[in-house]
């Protein structure tokens, strides 16, 4: 058997390059990895600018204490720029955003203004009281965001205000999805004594989705060698990833294992987890496979732990480690030395802070175990139960 991390590590060294990049518009490049260095063609904002509706000043002109009484040479909207300089003695009527004329250094809001026919009387603002600096949100010429980080929607919004409307990303991958199965049939299809609905081809779907890539559903494949053999051939022909489920612990048909020795190259792994311990992962021609196991709590989070990781590195994601942090146990878990355990948590921020829980019940095909989580329990090799009160490793789902 061996460890977690060793598992992980040996997979993402079979991860080399990454997906090529591909040009997209801003709108469809959310959630996805940035395959190219952004600089900043230009300052952000483009020029000195009011914070406020008011009145564009020389700050010398107000008085240190009481107002001023200052004349108003014009108006100036949002998206206009005055041509003239604002002299000793004058103001400007300014709107937030516009670019603050030459001459002014200072806005003093309209709060604090009161108009006298011609003139209006200010309150005193410090000098260069509400200008907003060009540039001071972002400068001409500075790497803005770095290829390989995960464009979140205040990065389209960057990338907009820099003028983009498209950015290199890199493609998707395409993950092909199997279960396997005599007994695993279609949802909604009929059912006969001894079969049941398949589970896990749509959790995989999802999960494949919120790691980034683009699923394929390839189906259900009954437990028969030949058509097991072919179907991985054509899927391997059409995904960058094939994932299976079920088929790979130690029955009479379990065939995963033994086609892919012959049609690729395996690693077969007993993985010192629970649950999920059983794990084919290998090649077959130039995709990446992943023979995950049956029970639907394992396929998940051997997805979340051995498949999510190598496909956000295939997508050029340059970040791997999922969130974890620490919380205090509320109950007693059972922990057994030796092994990495995974538990389905209930996670709650209370006056005591981060506070945790089991879901209940957590045999590997109690897939509601997973569903009334909002985190995993982590415990490590090391570890033996869990006292109330100890702290322990989580990480949100
Ligand atoms: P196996 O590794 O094929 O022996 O499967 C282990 C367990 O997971 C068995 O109880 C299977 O019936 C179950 N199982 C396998 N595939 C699925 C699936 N796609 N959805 C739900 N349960 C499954
Ligand atoms: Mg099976």
């Amino acid at each position: 058997m061996i460890p977690v991390a060793d598992a992980t590590a040996r997979i993402l060294a079979q991860v080399a390059a990454p997906t090529p990049p591909e040009a997209l518009p801003l709108v469809e490049a959310l959630g996805q990895v940035l395959a190219e260095d952004i600089r900043a063609p230009l300052d952000v904002p483009p020029a000195d600018n009011s914070a406020v509706d008011g009145y564009a000043v020389r700050g010398a002109d107000l008085a240190p204490r009481g107002s001023a009484a200052l004349r108003v040479v014009g108006d100036l909207p949002a998206g206009s720029v005055y041509a003239g300089t604002i002299g000793p003695g004058e103001a400007l009527r300014i709107m937030t955003g516009a670019p603050v004329p030459s001459g002014a250094d200072t806005v003093v809001p309209k709060e604090l203004a009161t108009v006298e026919g011609e003139c209006v009387r200010l309150d005193p603002v410090g000098v260069g009281a509400n200008v907003r600096a060009r540039g001071e949100d972002v400068r001409a010429g500075t790497l803005v965001l770095a290829h390989g980080m995960v464009l979140r929607p205040q990065e389209l919004g960057l990338l907009a205000s820099l003028g983009r409307r498209d950015v290199a990303v890199h493609r998707r991958p395409r993950v092909g999805l199997l279960s396997t199965g005599d007994e695993v049939v279609e949802p909604g299809a009929p059912r006969r004594p001894g079969q049941i609905y398949d589970a896990n081809r749509f959790s995989l779907f999802g999960l494949v989705e919120q790691a980034g890539g683009r699923p394929l559903d390839l189906g259900i494949v009954p437990d028969l060698r030949a058509e097991l053999r072919a179907r991985l051939e054509d899927a391997a022909g059409r995904a960058d990833v094939v994932l299976t489920s079920g088929g790979v612990s130690v029955g009479d048909y379990d065939l995963v294992k033994a086609v892919l020795a012959e049609i690729g190259g395996i690693d077969f792994w007993q993985v010192a987890m629970q649950p999920g311990r059983p794990l084919a992962v290998g090649r077959i021609r130039g995709s990446h496979f992943f023979g995950l196991p049956g029970n639907p709590v394992a396929s998940v989070l051997c997805f979340l732990l051995f498949v999510r990781p190598a496909l956000w590195k295939l997508a050029g994601r340059r970040d791997l480690e999922p969130l974890r942090f620490t919380a205090t146990a509320t109950e007693a878990m059972t922990k057994r030395p030796g092994r990495r355990e995974f538990k389905r948590g209930i996670l709650r921020f209370t006056a005591r802070g981060w506070e945790v829980a089991t879901t209940g019940p957590q045999g590997s095909g109690i897939l509601s175990s997973v569903v009334a989580a909002n985190c995993l329990i982590v415990l490590e090799e090391a570890r033996a139960d869990v006292r109330p009160g100890e702290s322990v490793l989580v990480e949100p789902l």
